[in-house]
């Protein structure tokens, strides 16, 4: 092919004549012009010539023997070179059908024959013109459509409520749609976006159409082949003479790698490349808000700062891989460690941003919405225990231990820094106690800590050694003034801690497990011993038992009732159950079956402190209780506190409706005994009547009571 010199400026025009004269007199005129003319004797001399020089124009002659002037220019537009070349045809024949045809053919205009030389040149000089101005337009569209396509913006036209809108080749590009007579509908465009993207555009674009407002979003679109991407849509509104938006003009841009990009940089500037869990910026920045939402509630938050041990020895002996690996190991086993406690201590889900990396060995869990630092103090044992199964990697069985240093919000810091650096310096002092252990930065904390250490080595005992046993508290019918009958009540005389109160230890119990066995020795022994008193003493003696929320969440408790009542021989409807709200809470779902099951037994269950946690109504009608016990903290404030009184009255009426029984604890004064009296209180507990007794102290009373 040959390449014409694109700086040449003279116009190269080709004639097309058969007859040589017109051609050598063409060739003269127009050189006078500034014109250089090439000359071609026929149809196929042009076709050939046209390849070769790449004219500007053509001037055609249509009466040529073989191939006339039309259907040379019906062929001169088939060929790529001469496709917009400008043709002038000459004709003799000027009448419209000769025209018309001439236009068919693809003529860009005519001259009459013989030819006005003259006004050759200038027809020719306005051809030139116009050509030039056309083949600027097209190069100056391809040079924005090609930059459309590099940017990847797309550019639209639409005049709103015409079904067709104008797309340019970019726009079908990324939505991926097939370029086709059509296809350019408002509906296709907002086909295209993601489902829950499609009502946002429709509603900016509805602003655009009625109110004249620009739009500006940023929506998904979604692929046939379902891969997501990002188009930042804008659009202007350009209006008719009476200020009316008429028009709306759009662009369309694929923004996915830049958020892409984006989404990449703030993944490495917030989490940790080795674990993905946040890294120590993200940390600082979560645990701002947390204190910030937990100042405002004047709640309570913890942090606990975990620092592995020896895992240098890990590094240094199995290698860096071996090391990662198991970092990534502890780091998963810490999520779940969280979000289990965080499940069942609060009934929800979280614990995203919770567990983070510091660096090395170094992890930390935010606690937000901690009831009190023992919550804390149960997930830093949990993670303990969670870290002792050995990992297994590459054939290697690793064990591991942590040492865990745990900060209180707002107690031992203000701000995120000194919690950070006082959960540091705890997580120091559990180190130097050997490892493999928690400590609070608080002294008094870990004094509590420590004590509770040491009651959970001696109750490990205290069945053995006989220090436990069962007092039992009076229940007084409040229509009789008889014993209805007893609440057991735990007691623990230790050799080396004195008297512990249950509210002590029973907590500590259920922490360690220890809580089934002690509970299911409180049944056996409260069973046996009112059965008993039913024979000796009184037979329509009931008996209460307090159950903690652990054994009510765990399956097994009424297998263990069964046992109790079987080798008691007690009879399922003398015993009640006293169970917290605390126990109800959570979606566990054996709660709600062993409820059910006890109470298909026949066995009655009371709520126990009511008033004190969550004192939800759903919880009463949901769950099939007999026996409401109302705090004594309420009961304690009748005839100081008004709104006491009105709390009980309230929640009597309440009962009563729900054809509950109510029970006052902690009753002491006459005061308090006729007020609960005169509200309808069916049952009283208190010192009024009894202190909890031992089991004999317990029969003389009955005793002295029938007689
Ligand atoms: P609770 O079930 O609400 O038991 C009533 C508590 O109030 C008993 O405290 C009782 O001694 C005390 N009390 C009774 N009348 C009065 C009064 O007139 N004035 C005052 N100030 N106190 C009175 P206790 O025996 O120290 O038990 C504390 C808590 O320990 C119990 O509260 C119960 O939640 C738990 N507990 C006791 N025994 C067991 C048990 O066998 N299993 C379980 N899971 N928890 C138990
Ligand atoms: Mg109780
Ligand atoms: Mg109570």
């Amino acid at each position: 092919m040959v390449e014409r010199n694109e700086s040449e400026d003279v116009p190269l025009v080709l004639i097309v004549d058969d007859d040589p004269v017109v051609r050598t007199i063409a060739g003269e005129v127009l050189a006078t012009t500034g014109f250089a003319t090439l000359e071609a004797d026929s149809g196929a001399a042009a076709l050939e010539e046209v390849n070769r020089s790449l004219p500007d124009l053509i001037v055609l002659d249509v009466e040529m023997p073989g191939m006339d002037g039309f259907e040379t220019c019906e062929r001169l537009r088939e060929q790529e070179h001469s496709r917009e070349i400008p043709i002038l045809i000459a004709t003799g024949h000027t009448n419209s059908a000769t025209i018309e045809r001439a236009f068919e053919a693809g003529a860009t205009d005519f001259i009459e024959k013989p030819i006005d030389w003259n006004l050759l040149r200038h027809r020719l000089r306005f051809l030139l013109r116009a050509r030039n101005a056309i083949s600027d337009l097209h190069s100056s569209r391809e040079r924005l459509a090609s930059a459309q396509r590099l940017a990847r913006i797309g550019n639209w036209e639409w005049v709103p409520g015409e079904g067709q809108m104008l797309w340019s080749e970019e726009v079908y590009h990324i939505f991926g749609i097939e370029q086709r007579a059509g296809a350019s509908t408002y509906e296709a465009l907002l086909e295209a976006a993601h489902p829950e993207d499609r009502a946002a555009i429709d509603k900016a674009m509805r602003g655009a159409e009625n109110e004249g407002e620009a739009v500006s979003l940023d929506h998904r679109i979604v692929s046939k082949s379902g891969a997501e991407r990002v188009i930042h849509h804008q659009a202007e509104v350009a209006c008719g003479p009476g200020g009316d938006p008429d028009r709306i003009y759009g662009t369309i841009q694929d923004i996915t790698d830049r958020i892409r990009a984006q989404e990449k940089i703030r993944y490495l500037a917030y989490y940790d490349g080795l674990t993905g869990l946040p890294n120590r910026r993200m940390l600082a920045d979560h645990l701002g808000r947390v204190l910030e939402a937990t100042r405002r509630r004047e709640g309570m938050a913890a942090l606990l700062f975990l620092d592995l041990d020896r895992f240098k020895r890990v590094n240094d002996t199995l290698g860096h891989a071996i090391g990662d690996e198991l970092l990534r190991e502890v780091a998963r086993r810490l999520l779940e460690c969280v979000r289990q406690t965080d499940q069942v201590s609060r009934g929800r889900r979280s614990g995203a941003k919770t567990v983070s990396r510091l660096g090395g060995d170094e992890f930390t869990a935010v606690l937000p919405e901690l009831d009190d630092p023992s919550g804390a103090e149960h997930v830093a044992r949990r993670i303990l225990e969670t870290l002792r199964t050995p990992f297994n990697l590459h054939g290697h069985d690793i064990v591991m231990s942590a040492s865990i240093g745990i900060t209180i919000f707002p107690m031992d810091g203000a701000n995120t820094d000194t919690l950070i650096s006082n959960a540091d310096t705890a997580m120091y002092h559990a180190k130097e106690g050997g490892g493999g252990t928690y400590r609070f930065f608080s002294e008094s904390m870990n004094e509590r800590a420590m004590r509770n250490l040491r009651l959970e080595g001696g109750l490990r005992m205290a069945l053995e050694r006989d220090e436990i046993h069962l007092n039992y508290q009076p229940l007084i019918d409040v229509g009789t003034g008889g014993v209805m009958g007893v609440e057991a009540l735990l007691r623990w005389d230790s050799g080396e801690f004195g008297q512990v109160s249950p509210a002590e230890f029973i907590p500590v119990a259920e922490e360690c497990g220890l809580i089934d066995s002690l509970g299911e020795w409180v049944l056996n022994t409260a069973c046996e011993q009112t059965r008993r008193w039913q024979r000796t003493a009184q037979p329509s003696l009931k008996v209460a038992v307090n159950v903690s929320s652990h054994q009510v969440r765990k399956p097994g408790l009424v297998e263990v009732v069964k046992r109790a009542l079987a080798s008691s021989g007690l009879d399922p409807a003398q015993l009640e159950l006293e169970i917290t709200e605390s126990a109800l809470l959570g979606n566990d779902g054996c709660v709600v079956e062993t409820i059910n099951e006890l109470k298909q037994m026949g066995i009655s269950l009371a709520l126990d402190d009511f008033g004190t946690g969550y004192s939800s109504l759903s919880h009463l009608v949901h769950f099939p209780i007999d026996t409401l016990k109302i705090d004594q903290s309420f009961v304690r404030e009748i005839g100081e506190d008004v709104q006491a009184g009105a709390v009980i009255s309230a929640v009597m009426a309440m009962a009563h409706r729900l054809r509950l029984s109510v029970t006052a604890e902690g009753v002491e004064t006459r005061e308090q005994e006729e007020f609960l009296r005169a509200e309808g209180c069916d049952s009283f507990q208190g010192y009024r009547f009894s202190r909890p007794l031992s089991p004999g102290d317990l029969e003389a009373f009955i005793r002295g009571d029938n007689g």
